[in-house]
């Protein structure tokens, strides 16, 4: 006889979606330079709105 094991389905910090919140906004002649963090891991983050039209794009890889 033999038993069936299932393997759970373990949550993965990096595979969440992040919630960025804005911690401060520097106008540029880029644009409008914007540092956020993850609500839910703490992970930072530099974006650029370049036009006001499109979401924020990453100007660097996210930190942390
Ligand atoms: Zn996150």
């Amino acid at each position: 006889m033999t038993a069936s094991r299932t393997i759970p389905l373990a949550p993965s910090a990096s595979v969440h979606e992040h919630a960025w919140i804005t911690e401060s906004v520097h106008l540029t002649s880029d644009g409008r330079v914007r540092y956020v963090r993850c609500a839910g891991c703490s992970v930072r983050r530099v974006d650029v709105d370049t036009a006001a039209l499109l979401p924020p794009a990453a100007l660097t890889r996210e930190i942390g």
